[in-house]
């Protein structure tokens, strides 16, 4: 399969150099050339499939032979270890956990995917690539750990200093061997932008080859329609029509979904749910796209101001705006009308959501189900992870789990830096150490 960049002005890649590239050089994003719908009888035998099997089938188009199928199924067994249950919340919500992984949020799937993919390109050769991210919370301790000893990738990871909880934290600056930590003196978005510059400054690129693990990367990205296949497995003997609503931040997660619906899978509604961060919920009705600085919420994974994988959305409905409004719609909700739904999920459903969810929930609730529509949100972390809201909230203790607990006691071990230029000067001599 050949991917093209939708700044439409660089070369077709194959789906090894979409993943080692990470961006285009011509600071698009890669997408598929084609999506060609899987066989009715896919969709039939879903219940008797497993989900390695699932996976293999939608995934391989775009991998095409670059990974032979015995490797690629080998791969999806390893990344794919773990449940992805869908629990009932009312008569007619689901709620599919996506928090089983090592990580404990939904970026596991993808970076470990990503992670096993370049690990298998780079096998026979001395290939070596920086895999450079700046993280707000969950990407960095995913691909930290995603990444952990894989050969010929090494990780440095960006985050804001007193921005990330203390066991996100841990998950990144706890591992050793090829994870390296920055602790940036500033924000998010400084952190961004210095990846950015990163990218960009030839200085660097042409001593060590760098890619992103954000979704901008499609080994990132496209994983995440597995999920939305393995719920429909699990609630398709219900006879009723799927309306999914996906907590949304750079919108990469909803985006894979719609990949799925276009693989052939029946799905009757899509519904981003967001967070004061309102870009597309504002485009939606004014079909102008204005992104705006991000600002900070309880749901801060999805502290996002100008999501990067919406232009993709917009090419899976063929830039078409009408046609985009009848399957998607976009729906925003605050600080505390998401503690409102946290205590509304627990006192009727006794069932504990974390902030993300909870945005997820609402979405569902203002859409309406009819009758003959079931509603699933993504919970997209365990909520341990946002344990002081939480318990804040909900007035409970969250168990530790077991994946946490093992990062709790471990030495944090990171390097504290303020400037792009120091920035710059770690990745050129760091290269030492390899
Ligand atoms: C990353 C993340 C999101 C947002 O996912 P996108 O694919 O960026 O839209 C939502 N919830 C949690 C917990 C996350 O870590």
């Amino acid at each position: 399969m050949q991917f093209y960049s939708l700044n439409k002005n660089a070369p077709n890649v194959t789906y090894a150099e979409a993943v080692v590239k990470g961006l285009a050089p011509d600071r698009g994003l890669y997408f598929p050339e084609n999506i060609t719908p899987l066989p009715k009888s896919f969709f039939d035998n879903i219940e008797e499939m497993d989900n390695v099997d699932i996976a293999y089938q939608a995934i391989e188009q775009f991998v095409g032979d670059e990974i032979p199928e015995a490797d690629l199924k080998e791969i999806l067994a390893d990344v794919l270890s773990f449940d992805f249950p869908v629990v009932p919340i009312t008569d007619n919500i689901g709620t599919l956990e996506l928090f089983h992984g090592p990580t404990m949020a939904f970026k596991d799937v993808g970076a470990r995917f990503m992670a096993r993919c370049l690990g298998y390109f780079n096998k026979d050769n001395d290939g070596h690539v920086t895999v450079l991210v700046a993280t707000s919370g969950d990407t960095g301790g995913a691909v930290a750990r995603g990444f952990l000893g894989v050969k010929g990738v090494d990780v440095v990871i960006l985050y804001p200093n007193g921005k990330v909880s203390d066991i996100q934290e841990r998950q990144l600056t706890t591992l050793g061997q090829n994870i390296k930590a920055l602790r940036v003196d500033g924000v998010f978005d400084d952190c961004q932008d210095m990846v950015k510059s990163a990218f960009l400054d030839e200085e660097i690129t042409n001593v060590r080859p760098l890619t992103s693990a954000n979704s901008i990367n499609v080994a990132r990205w496209l994983p995440q329609l597995f999920y939305f296949l393995f719920a429909y497995k699990q609630t398709k003997k219900l006879g009723k029509e799927i309306v999914f609503s996906v907590p949304s931040g750079n919108f990469g997660n909803i985006c894979a979904g719609i990949v799925a619906h276009k693989l052939g899978m029946p799905v009757k509604h899509f519904i981003a749910s967001v967070n004061s961060n309102d870009t597309v919920v504002n485009y939606l009705n004014t079909g102008k796209y204005e992104p705006k600085p991000s600002v900070a919420t309880i749901s801060n994974a999805m502290d996002v101001g100008n999501p990067s994988n919406f232009i993709r959305i917009q090419q899976l409905f063929e830039n078409s705006f009408e046609d985009l409004k009848k399957d998607f719609s976009s729906l925003s909700y605050s600080d505390e009308q998401t503690k409102l739904a946290m205590k509304e999920i627990l006192s009727n459903s006794n069932y504990v959501a974390d902030p993300h969810g909870a945005v997820g929930y609402l979405g569902l609730k203002d859409y309406q189900l009819s009758e003959n529509e079931y509603g699933i949100f993504l919970e997209t972390a365990h909520p341990v992870k946002f344990g002081d809201i939480v318990e804040q909230t909900l007035n409970l203790k969250v168990a530790i789990p077991e994946q946490i607990k093992s990062v709790l006691y471990k030495e944090k071990e990171f390097k504290s830096i303020s400037k792009y230029e120091e920035l710059k000067s770690y990745l050129i001599k760091d290269k030492q150490y390899k």
